[in-house]
């Protein structure tokens, strides 16, 4: 029989009575075999996820010596949730011995992890299926990946045994036995890192959206929901900033060529994104997938005459940055001019002084100038490289939208052109760009 690995999200795992559709929703399927949960999210707009109440009660933990007056929330949301189930279930002990390590083992990441602990130990006992603690199953290197070949096996043996398994997401165990957990929106990567190991045909994505939507729905009312979307295309996407789903996701399952389905929580029923192997893929015809952005980015524009003839030019600059320990994200450039793209947060304006002041030795530029508040954002499409005039609709819609861009480039995979325009204009510039390709043309 054919096996889906599903992963329900935090808004999924909000409360007892959506673990009842939930468990409605595994059930309705035999083919649901493996199950991956998060924390539980938000039960209305001002609340506040688990994950977030663990991060505080960790901070509580270091101020106080002990995590009791943090974890107080934390326990209340648990019981809660367990009582809307109506099912017996005795949490009581669980959350005293949780609460008891998170003393002893005083880390951040154990901390935070226990929000997915307890809530795939609840749904296992709400499912009658067998609760795999992936601190004893995912295993990270000494450099902070995935051991892959270790983890894929422990799954495995661990499932020989049974039906219907649960695990808990975003963590595993570092190679001081200690628990790590993945960035935040990581178990996303816990699911796909069981569908891997269980060589299953699907992974299925159950979160609180029916599907991947052109843009981020806080952004433009109701986008038109993606049907179907590449590999390729999804991590594009993902890692410029549509986060329905993280962008690492895509590496444990792309190697096995499992496909990815998004499914809706609250609407089961609607059909959702599919994410195919590129290979698998058509482009539906629409030249742009979709679009999504992220906020915070500092540029730095160097200019020097002929700087295309400098040999070990961008070598240079790149040594100074690689000094300071910073990553690029973007290094668009012409024959005198390069810019450099950083993420914000990794700048402080001391570093920044001892850039600039870098790149002045090593390469004696004849202008540096600094752009700070800098949006990111990105115009996605499989099907861009074989249509005419579509970087012109893009500058065309922006420039009618009154915003100044600060700076382009173009993806060699020519399936992505990424502007960047001022913060102020972020949501701005992506209502400009949803508007131009999206409503007047059909959306597969
Ligand atoms: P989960 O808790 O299920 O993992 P997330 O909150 O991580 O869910 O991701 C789902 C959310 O992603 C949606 O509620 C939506 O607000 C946001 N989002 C941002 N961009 C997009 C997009 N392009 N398509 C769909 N959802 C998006
Ligand atoms: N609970 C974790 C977070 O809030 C992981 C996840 O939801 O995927 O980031
Ligand atoms: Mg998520």
């Amino acid at each position: 029989m054919a096996i889906k690995v599903c992963k329900f999200g935090g808004t999924s795992m909000a409360d007892g009575n959506i673990i009842k559709s939930v468990k409605k929703i595994i059930e309705s399927d035999p083919e649901r075999k493996y199950i991956v949960v998060s924390a539980p999210g938000k039960r209305y707009s001002g609340d506040t996820k688990v994950t977030d109440l663990l991060y505080a009660c960790y901070k509580s933990l270091t101020e106080n010596g002990v995590c009791a007056a943090g974890f107080a929330p934390v326990r209340a949301r648990f019981e809660s949730l367990v009582r809307e189930l109506n099912m017996n279930i005795d949490i009581d002990d669980v959350l005293d011995a949780t609460e008891k390590r998170i003393d002893e083992e005083k880390s951040e990441d154990f901390t935070a992890s226990r929000g997915e602990y307890l809530c795939a130990w609840v749904v296992s006992k709400v499912l009658g299926a067998k609760f795999i603690d992936s601190e004893n199953v995912v295993y990270f290197k000494e450099n902070g990946k995935l051991d892959g070949e270790r983890t894929y096996k422990a799954i495995k043996e661990a499932c020989a045994d049974c039906e219907l398994a649960v695990f808990p997401g975003f963590y595993g165990q570092d190679i001081n036995g200690k628990v790590k957990t993945f960035s935040r929106g990581g178990s996303d990567i816990s699911g796909a890192i069981v569908a891997r190991a269980m060589q299953a045909s699907l992974y299925e994505n159950w979160t609180d959206v029916s599907g991947f939507l052109a843009c981020d729905p806080r952004i433009v009312d109701s986008p038109k929901p993606i049907k179907k979307l590449s590999y390729k295309e999804l991590r594009e996407l993902s890692y410029m900033g549509a986060n329905v789903l993280h962008s690492d996701s895509i590496f444990p399952v792309r190697k096995a060529n499992i496909p990815i389905q998004i499914k809706n929580t609250f609407r089961p029923q609607d059909e959702g994104t599919s994410i195919l192997p590129s290979s698998r893929y058509m482009p539906a015809g629409n030249t742009v997938t979709g679009v999504a952005g992220k906020k915070n980015f500092t540029v730095i524009f160097i200019e020097k005459s002929l700087m295309n003839a400098e040999i070990g030019f961008i070598a240079k600059v790149l040594e100074v940055l690689a000094r300071e320990n910073i990553s690029v994200e973007h290094i668009p450039s012409g024959i005198d001019t390069m810019s450099l793209v950083i993420a914000s947060e990794q700048l402080t304006d001391f570093k920044l002084q001892r850039i600039i002041e870098g790149i002045q030795t090593e390469v004696s530029p004849d202008t540096v100038r600094i752009i700070e508040n800098i949006a990111l954002i990105a115009t996605v499409g499989q099907g861009m490289s074989s249509s005419v005039g579509t970087s012109a609709r893009l500058f065309n819609a922006i420039a009618a939208a009154n915003i100044n861009i600060k700076m382009i480039d173009q993806g060699s995979s020519e399936m992505n052109i990424i502007v960047g325009v001022k913060n102020d204009d972020y949501e701005k510039c992506i209502r400009a760009i949803y508007s131009e390709f999206f409503t007047s043309a059909p959306c597969e």
